[in-house]
C-alpha cells in the first residue's frame, strides 16, 4: 500500500461488494493503480460472525436494518468487504427480455438484450462455480416446496447457487453462510475475484467510509472518515463508485452533485420480499442442509409480478418477523423446528428515493401503490395453497417486507435529466467518474440482481480501460 497521502492512483474505489471488486480485478490484470476504500470491515473465513445476531448486527449498516420512511420495509443493506456476496443467499440468474426490454425503454440504452449481454454474463460466470443442489441432499422444506409447486400444477426449477463445494455430504448446514462462509465454497468476492485483484497489487482499505468527492477536470478528491482515526483525504484520476443503490446516492447528495444531476436518489426499487411459514406437526429443519434449492419458474408468476422462492432465515430473524410477544411468541418458537418457509419476491413498480437530511440522516421513501400490494397478494395465497396442501396446520406471515434487492438511485440512461450514469457508464457530463453496480438499475427486473451486476462490471470495466488508455 503506498502511505504516501499525495499519492495520485489511477483509479479509486468506493465500496469492496460486488462490483468494484469485479471492475477493480479487469484493471489490475492490465496493471492499473487502484485503491479500494470500503466502509466494512474485513473477515476471514475463520473471522465470520459464528451467530444470527452477531452477523446481522456486524455485517450490515446501522447494525442490521434501515427502515423506510412508512415502515412497512426494512432495507438489508451489506457492509463488510465483500458487500452482498458475503451475506447473499448466493442466487444467480441472467435477466430474460421481459427485463431487458423494460431496462431499454426506461433507459433508452440498446445494449439491453439477451444477446448483446450474453458475452458479458458468460465472462462473469467464467468467474465463480454456479451448481444446483442435489437431490440426495435437499432438506424437507425443499421437499415441501417441490411437492406443493407439483400438486398445484405450478413450474417450478433448481436453484442456480454461486458455490463450489458445500460438503453437504459431511452434514454441513448453509444457513450460516448468511453471515459469510467459512469453508469458502460461497463464491463470495474476496473468495474469487477480489482475492486475485489483491494478489495482482490492488490496495484495499477497510473501515473507511467516504463522505465526500469533489471531481475537477484530471482528478478526484476523496474525502473519508476512519472511525476515531479520523479525517483522510485520498486522490486518484479516475473515480469508480460502487457503494451500491443508496451508498452511492447518498454519497453523491452529499457531494452536492444533484445539481448538475438531478436524477440522484431517485428510481429507487427492492423487490419487496415477504416471508411466510408453514407450520407443521412433523419437524422440517427447515435449518438443516442445503437450506434452498427450488424457485418458481412459473410463466403466469412472471406476468403477475412476483416470483416463489424456498428460503429460510435465522431464529433471530424469524422472532422479528413473527411481530407477537409474550405466550403467543413463545408459542410460536418453540414449535420453530416444525417451520416450513417460503417468500415471495415483489417486482415492485412504485419508485422510490434516497435523500440525505442536514445532519447526515439518510431518508428512504418506498411506498407500495395498489399494483404492488396486489402482487404480494397473489404471491401469499399461493403459499398458502402449498402449504396447506401439503399438509401444515397453520400458515403465518412475516409483518413487514424485506428489501434484499437495492437497486437504482443512479439510474444508467441517455438523458442526463432523467438519469445519472451514460451508456458508457459515466456520470453524465464527467469523464472519470464511473459506476457499473446496483446504483445503476433503471428499474425493477424482478430477477436476482447479482449476475447481472458481475457482467455489467465486465462491460463497465472495459469501457474504463479503453478511457484509461486512450
Ligand atoms: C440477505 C441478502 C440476500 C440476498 N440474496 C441475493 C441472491 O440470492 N441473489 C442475488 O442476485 N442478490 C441477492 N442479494 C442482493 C445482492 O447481494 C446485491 O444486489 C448486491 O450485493 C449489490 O452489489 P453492489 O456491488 O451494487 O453493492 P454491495 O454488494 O452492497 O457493496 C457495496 C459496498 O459498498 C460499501 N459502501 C457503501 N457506502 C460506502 C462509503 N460511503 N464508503 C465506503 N464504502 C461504502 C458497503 O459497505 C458495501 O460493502 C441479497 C442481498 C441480501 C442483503
Amino acid at each position: 500500500m503506498n502511505k504516501n497521502p499525495s499519492h495520485l492512483y489511477d483509479v479509486i474505489f468506493v465500496g469492496a461488494g460486488i462490483s468494484g471488486p469485479f471492475i477493480a480485478h479487469e484493471l489490475c490484470k492490465a496493471g492499473i493503480d487502484c485503491l479500494m476504500l470500503e466502509a466494512g470491515k474485513h473477515y476471514t473465513r475463520k473471522t465470520y460472525p459464528r451467530n444470527d445476531l452477531d452477523g446481522t448486527s456486524q455485517l450490515y449498516w446501522a447494525g442490521g436494518m434501515e427502515l423506510g420512511q412508512d415502515c412497512q420495509i426494512a432495507f438489508l443493506r451489506p457492509k463488510v468487504v465483500g458487500g452482498g456476496s458475503i451475506v447473499n443467499q448466493a442466487l444467480v440468474d441472467r435477466f430474460d427480455d421481459d427485463a431487458f426490454d423494460s431496462w431499454r425503454d426506461q433507459s433508452g440504452v440498446d445494449f439491453f438484450n439477451e444477446s448483446d449481454m450474453a458475452p458479458w454474463y458468460e465472462k462473469a460466470e467464467s468467474e465463480i462455480s454456479i451448481q444446483t443442489i442435489s437431490e440426495a441432499f435437499r432438506n424437507e422444506n425443499a421437499n415441501i416446496f417441490k411437492q406443493g409447486f407439483d400438486k398445484l400444477g405450478f413450474t417450478h426449477a433448481p436453484l442456480r447457487r454461486a458455490q463450489k463445494d458445500c460438503k453437504h455430504e459431511e452434514g454441513n448446514c448453509c444457513i450460516e453462510c448468511l453471515n459469510g462462509c467459512r469453508i469458502g465454497s460461497k463464491q463470495s468476492t474476496p473468495e474469487t475475484v477480489l482475492k486475485e485483484a489483491l494478489t495482482l497489487g490492488l490496495t484495499l482499505i477497510p473501515e473507511v467510509e467516504v463522505v465526500k468527492i469533489s471531481p475537477s477536470a484530471d482528478q478526484v478528491v476523496v474525502e473519508s472518515m476512519n472511525g476515531l482515526k479520523g479525517k483522510n483525504q485520498y486522490r486518484a484520476k479516475h473515480l469508480v463508485l460502487a457503494a451500491g443503490a443508496i451508498g452511492n446516492s447518498r454519497l453523491l447528495l452529499m457531494s452536492g452533485m444533484n445539481k448538475q444531476l438531478p436524477a440522484i436518489g431517485k428510481n429507487f426499487f427492492c423487490h419487496p420480499q415477504y416471508m411466510a411459514f408453514g407450520i407443521y406437526n412433523k419437524e422440517i429443519k427447515a435449518h438443516l442442509g442445503a437450506f434452498q434449492a427450488f424457485k418458481s419458474d412459473d410463466a403466469g408468476f412472471r406476468k403477475d409480478g412476483f416470483k416463489l422462492e424456498n428460503v429460510y432465515a435465522g431464529p433471530a430473524a424469524i422472532a422479528i418477523l413473527l411481530g407477537n410477544y409474550g405466550q403467543a411468541h413463545h408459542r410460536y418458537m418453540e414449535k420453530l423446528s416444525h417451520f416450513a418457509c417460503i417468500e415471495v419476491c415483489t417486482r415492485d413498480t412504485t419508485p422510490g428515493s434516497i435523500r440525505v437530511k442536514r445532519n447526515g440522516k439518510t431518508i428512504i421513501d418506498k411506498t407500495r401503490n395498489k399494483e404492488d400490494l396486489a402482487r404480494y397478494d397473489k404471491g401469499k395465497k399461493i403459499i398458502n395453497e402449498i402449504f396447506r396442501s401439503t399438509g401444515a396446520k397453520e400458515v403465518v406471515y412475516g409483518s413487514f417486507g424485506i428489501g434484499l434487492h437495492l437497486m437504482g438511485g443512479c439510474a444508467i440512461g441517455v438523458n442526463p435529466k432523467t438519469s445519472v450514469v451514460d451508456p458508457e457508464f459515466r456520470l453524465h457530463g464527467y469523464k472519470n467518474i464511473f459506476a457499473a453496480d446496483s446504483s445503476i438499475f433503471p428499474n425493477a427486473p424482478g430477477i436476482n440482481p447479482s449476475l447481472t451486476i458481475m457482467a455489467l462490471s465486465k462491460k463497465a470495466a472495459a469501457d474504463i480501460l479503453r478511457s484509461i488508455q486512450s
